[in-house]
């Protein structure tokens, strides 16, 4: 391939809500005895999931699947209120490694159906995101996915909120909402929209970068809304050639000139590594900061007694179970972790 320069952009990859899930799944697989069930894919990437499948973890799509005691981690993505309570009564050790800005949109959609309102979702039918966020009031919810389907809705008796999921695409967010507030004009929306500061993050590096490049490789897998979503802003803003990958082996023979590359947030940096190494730029690679990004959530709180104690045992030497990192979940990253458990 005669690529002459690869543009990176940054920020990419894991987000903050994607790395405290990955290390807290590997928190469980440090405590417990293989099996540890996960209910639904704990993040949207092949890699990360098989991975954790090859130290014993059982991925499962009803909670009903995981069998009695058994520990048990609910995705990032957010469960629905009767699937947590399923897991409660299930299990004997439950932990709920929600994204705190999806637990954000459950709560707005309490809060605002207890106030009497009817909730138009902005989402991907059918996204765990989606299904789990509808769930909190299924009669007062109504899912749409474009301008269209705005259209097509009842007319509602009381007023009428617009929320959303949080890995939409800026454009579609926006031309929904325009077309919501043409339909219901004293329509309410949050303070500031559901989508997240990760999202808006990618958003704005690719963005950045596209208009100086001849083709744009996304990586990540298709069932990653926020890498979906990259994929089609790439097109939106005009590169000619845009390609979403799952790894180094799909990068299409024949591209030349300037290559991005972007990542969705749960896109392991050493896919991205791998990718640049296979382009080869013949100039090297610049990576252009869109913004910083320090965000840190930390474990969930079902996590962090244990966690404290595997970090006091291993001080004293009685376990080595942390194979040389640190206890303290902040100082360590994610995509480290996942090369560790290889
Ligand atoms: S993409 Fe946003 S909402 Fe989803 S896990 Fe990451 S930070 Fe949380």
């Amino acid at each position: 391939m005669a690529i002459d320069k690869v543009l990176l952009a940054s920020p990419r990859g894991f987000c903050a809500g994607v790395e405290m899930a990955i290390k807290a799944l590997t928190w469980m697989v440090r405590a417990f005895p293989a099996p540890v069930f996960c209910y639904h894919e704990i993040v949207h990437n092949k890699v990360v999931v098989e991975r954790f499948e090859a130290l014993g973890v059982v991925f499962v799509d009803d909670i009903l699947d995981v069998p009695r005691g058994y520990p048990v981690m609910l995705s990032a993505h957010g469960s629905a209120p009767e699937v947590v309570s399923s897991a409660q009564t299930h299990s004997n050790f439950v932990v709920d490694a929600v994204c705190p800005l999806v637990t954000k949109v459950h709560h707005e959609v309490k809060v605002r159906v207890k106030k009497g309102h009817n909730i138009i979702y902005v989402g991907h039918e059918g996204h765990e995101e989606a299904v789990g966020t509808m769930a909190v009031a299924p009669d007062s919810t109504h899912i749409v996915e474009s301008g269209t389907s705005v259209e097509n809705l009842p007319d509602f008796d009381g007023p009428v909120s617009l929320l959303a999921q949080t890995t939409l695409s800026h454009r579609d967010w926006e031309s929904i909402l325009e077309a919501a507030q043409r339909r219901f004009p004293s329509l309410s929306t949050p303070g500031r929209s559901d989508l997240c500061f990760a999202t808006t993050n990618r958003q704005g590096a690719l963005m950045f970068i596209a208009e100086r490049c001849d083709s744009v490789i996304v990586i990540g897998s298709a069932n990653s809304s926020n890498t979906r979503a990259l994929e089609r802003l790439a097109g939106e803003v005009g590169c000619k050639q845009v390609f979403r990958i799952n790894h180094a082996s799909e990068i299409p023979y024949g591209l030349t000139g300037t290559v991005g590359v972007t990542a969705g947030a749960s896109a392991p940096e050493e896919l991205v590594n791998t990718v640049i190494e296979k382009l080869n730029p013949r100039s090297g690679v610049e990576e252009l900061r869109f913004v910083v990004e320090e965000e840190y959530f930390p474990p969930p709180r079902e996590l962090r007694p244990l966690i404290h104690a595997i970090g006091f045992f291993a001080k004293l030497g009685l376990i080595d179970s942390l194979n040389g990192s640190s206890s303290d979940d902040r100082s360590i990253e994610a995509s480290e972790v996942l090369t560790t458990l290889q």
